[in-house]
């Protein structure tokens, strides 16, 4: 192995110090940015493969740092669950989810019965009283819980299951659905899953990319995964859906609903009643 002379460690010192103070910087920052409304959200649509209409959203985070531009949650969402920040981020996103689906649902009468769908991290579980916060911010909307759906990823639910399961129960009793988020990309149990407080399954995108390309193992395995989630009587969402050449193959598969840029990026919720019109026209 190469050598390395004592100028270059120098150098790769001074640079990971740098980084280690652009991480604390940063995380100062974040404190600030809820109430310097620095945070917002885009909705993606997620769209039934049997009426091609819109029947959920998906609520997604976005910084707008003040010297950084905007950020995705990628670049600061392991920080702040990490700090203990996501508590107060999360029930920012739950309230303004709520608040917005009130607007997305007036804006357009297909978009009436609209539901949303907010991430939550199992730090959340932990830390905070996710039933007791959600079940007021949908009073303060007056809203009842078919508004909503929870997305919870696979790996963190099978580590804190405990943690999280009252309270899931809890919400699913205000009817509440709760999804397994990228799903298939952890080794997960299928006899677990019939214990688990899941109403809907979140077919990771890495299935999705290869569908319908000749590769029939891809095919197979989104097949299997939808055979489990219909015997389960779970709903099936697939994300990722780029082409109309996946969207044809989920839906012969008999995926139920699909999320993916083939229909659209997330948006602002101002946005949404044109994506209605737009659809109609696809
Ligand atoms: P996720 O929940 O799996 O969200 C889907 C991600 O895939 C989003 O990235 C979305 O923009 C992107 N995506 C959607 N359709 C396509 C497509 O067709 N092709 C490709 N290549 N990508 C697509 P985003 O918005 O950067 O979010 C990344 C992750 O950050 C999310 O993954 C979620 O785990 C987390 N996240 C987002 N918002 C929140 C939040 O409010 N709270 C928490 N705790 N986590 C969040
Ligand atoms: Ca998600
Ligand atoms: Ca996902
Ligand atoms: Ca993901």
């Amino acid at each position: 192995a190469k050598v390395r002379s004592p100028n270059s460690m120098a150098i790769f010192k001074g640079k990971m110090r740098q980084l280690v103070e652009e991480n604390a910087g940063l995380e100062h920052d974040l404190y600030n940015a809820i109430n310097d409304n620095q945070l917002f959200l885009v909705y993606q649509p997620i769209v039934s493969t049997e009426s091609s209409r819109i029947v959920a959203v998906e609520a997604l985070l976005r910084w707008h740092h003040p010297t950084k531009g905007i950020l995705a949650p990628d670049q600061f969402i392991r920080m702040a669950e990490q700090s203990g920040t996501i508590v107060e981020i999360g029930r920012w996103v739950v309230s303004n989810a709520l608040r917005d689906l009130l607007l997305m649902r007036a804006s357009h009468k297909d978009l009436a019965d609209l539901r949303v769908n907010v991430n939550i991290s199992v730090e959340q579980f932990r830390g905070d009283r996710v039933d007791t916060i959600v079940v007021a911010a949908l009073r303060d909307n007056g809203l009842t819980g078919e508004a909503l759906c929870v997305e919870i990823t696979e790996s963190s639910l099978m580590k804190d299951l405990n943690v999280a399961d009252d309270q899931l129960q809890k919400l699913r009793r205000r009817g509440v659905r709760v999804a397994l988020d990228d799903f298939g990309t952890e080794y997960s149990s299928l006899a677990y899953l019939r214990n688990l407080p899941v109403d809907c399954l979140k077919i990771d995108r890495s299935f999705v990319e290869p569908l319908g390309s000749g590769m029939s193992v891809a095919d197979t395995l989104v097949a299997a995964i939808i055979g489990i989630g219909m015997g389960l009587e779970m709903e099936i969402v697939a994300e990722g859906v780029e082409s109309s050449r996946q969207l044809t193959r989920l839906a012969e598969l008999g995926c139920g609903e699909v999320q993916g840029y083939f229909y659209s990026r997330p948006v602002p919720a101002q946005k949404l009643a044109g994506l209605v019109k737009k659809l109609k026209d696809l």
